[in-house]
């Protein structure tokens, strides 16, 4: 009997662990279900068009023929509201149901709501899906005025689609910069100048007490918690991402915010796995429980599922173990950040120029991540630190020079020299 693999969710990780158990089992049976009404696109570039710098058609990575023709069963505007993990079975808001004998779970997340007054109001806009860009596109496109809340990767994303249709826009954040978390006042500030340059202006110690609204129920303005009032004809949520664990609910698989998985992409429940956004992995190489918000880690996660979907539950072949990455180029200069760039018990950081900065975050003096501005030459160097997880204990200073010795750093660690 072929083995019935059904997927819930056509993003990057969804879709990688549709090819992948299809190019290892050519007699199984494959279904993916998605709500939404495309096939899968590339998330990453819907910026871009919103921006009004790409067409639709680049943004698309699979037609339905793709999966015809890899006898990938495609089921679009279909939400899974239940699944029986004891009967093995899939329920869907129209009353459907699909047999599986491995599931898995690729719902990923969406965008939290701002919990104010009439922040459901018209050209107040929370971005995730292709949908949301054509709607952010066309509402800034129309505006001169916008605000963005949300001092995230993802805020940067709609402060920079209001740059690029000539807003003049207001970025309101909670505390004194942007991505506190992960950068200092200091490296924060290259990225507000180059916000204030684009006619978007930095507003610390703010944030989005209500919105106001005209007659017809579109957003006008948005008040902050000082009661300062910003005109805004566009308004950019981006406070964080609720994951897409309801469905899941009676089932036995353990969430906590995501779903709980181990480093083989299995959750709690036998033959299902969870893949992508949604996970609460054990990171091997933190040695904890982390998430990871990025394509490139999503598609790595839905391949290592699918790969062990393929097989036997007891005897994964496939472990998850990887550096993730997430760039930004909206500005002259380049922007990336890597691993888990919030975490860890120590940093050090450089300013080396006006664009260009360095922060690595380190955990019992191992690096785990960090942010790269203007220069990402060291990120090969970082990344393989962080793979080998080298212990750096007291030469931390190392990994700001302007070429960081790596060869020497591993040759020299305590575990090279105890071999
Ligand atoms: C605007 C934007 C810009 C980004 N830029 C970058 C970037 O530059 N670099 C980077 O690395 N990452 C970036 N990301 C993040 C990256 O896109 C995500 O990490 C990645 O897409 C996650 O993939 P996923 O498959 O886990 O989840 P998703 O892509 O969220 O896919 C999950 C799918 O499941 C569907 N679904 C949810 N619930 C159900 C249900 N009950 N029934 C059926 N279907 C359901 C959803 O509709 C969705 O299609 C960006 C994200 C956005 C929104």
């Amino acid at each position: 009997m072929a083995t019935s693999h059904v997927i819930i969710g056509d993003g990057i990780a969804g879709s990688s662990a549709a090819e992948t158990i299809r190019e290892a089992d050519t007699d199984a049976s494959v279904t993916v279900l998605t709500e939404e009404g495309e096939a899968l696109y590339n998330r990453i570039l819907i910026k871009e068009f919103a921006k009004g710098k790409l067409p639709e058609a680049p943004i698309s990575i699979h037609s339905p023929d793709w999966y015809e023709e890899r006898d990938i069963d495609l089921e679009l505007n279909t939400h899974v509201v239940r699944v029986d993990t004891e009967a093995k079975t899939v329920h869907t808001h129209g009353g459907d149901t699909y047999d599986y004998d491995k599931l898995l779970v690729a719902t990923g997340g969406t965008p939290t709501q701002l919990p104010v007054e009439n922040s459901d109001a018209d050209g107040v806009h929370h971005f995730w899906t292709f949908q949301d860009a054509r709607a952010i596109k066309e509402n800034a496109e129309n505006a001169d005025t916008g605000v963005v809340v949300g001092a995230g990767l993802l805020g940067i994303d709609l402060a920079a689609i209001s740059a690029a249709q000539e807003l003049d826009a207001h970025y309101l954040m909670r505390g004194q910069a942007w991505w506190r978390y992960a950068l200092s006042e200091e490296g924060a500030e290259i990225i507000h100048d180059a916000l204030r340059e684009r006619n978007v202006t930095p507003v610390f110690g703010s944030g989005v007490d209500h919105f106001e609204t005209d007659d017809d129920g579109h957003v006008v303005a948005a008040v902050d918690p000082n009661g300062e009032r910003y005109e805004a004809e566009f308004a950019g949520v981006a406070i964080g991402l609720n994951f897409n664990t309801e469905w899941l609910r009676g089932s036995g698989v353990e969430t906590d915010d995501g779903v709980l998985t181990d480093e083989h992409m299995r959750t709690n429940v036998e033959d299902v796995y969870a893949a992508g956004d949604i996970t609460e992995f054990h990171d091997v190489l933190l040695g904890e429980r982390a998430q990871n918000g990025a394509w490139g880690s999503a598609k790595e996660q839905g391949s290592i599922a699918g790969a062990n979907m393929v097989g036997e539950w007891d005897e994964p072949e496939e472990t998850f173990e990887w550096v993730s990455s997430y760039s930004i180029t909206h500005f002259d200069f380049p922007f990336l950040s890597f691993g888990h760039p919030t975490l860890g018990d120590d940093s050090v950081e450089k300013k080396y120029s006006e664009d260009e900065w360095r922060r690595v975050a380190l955990k019992d003096g191992r690096v785990i991540g960090g942010v790269l501005i203007g220069d990402l030459s060291p990120q090969s160097a970082l990344k393989r630190l962080a793979r080998e997880q080298v212990d750096l204990t007291g030469r931390e200073e190392k990994l700001l020079e302007e070429r960081i010795p790596v060869d020497d750093l591993v040759a020299d660690s305590p575990e090279a020299q105890a071999e």
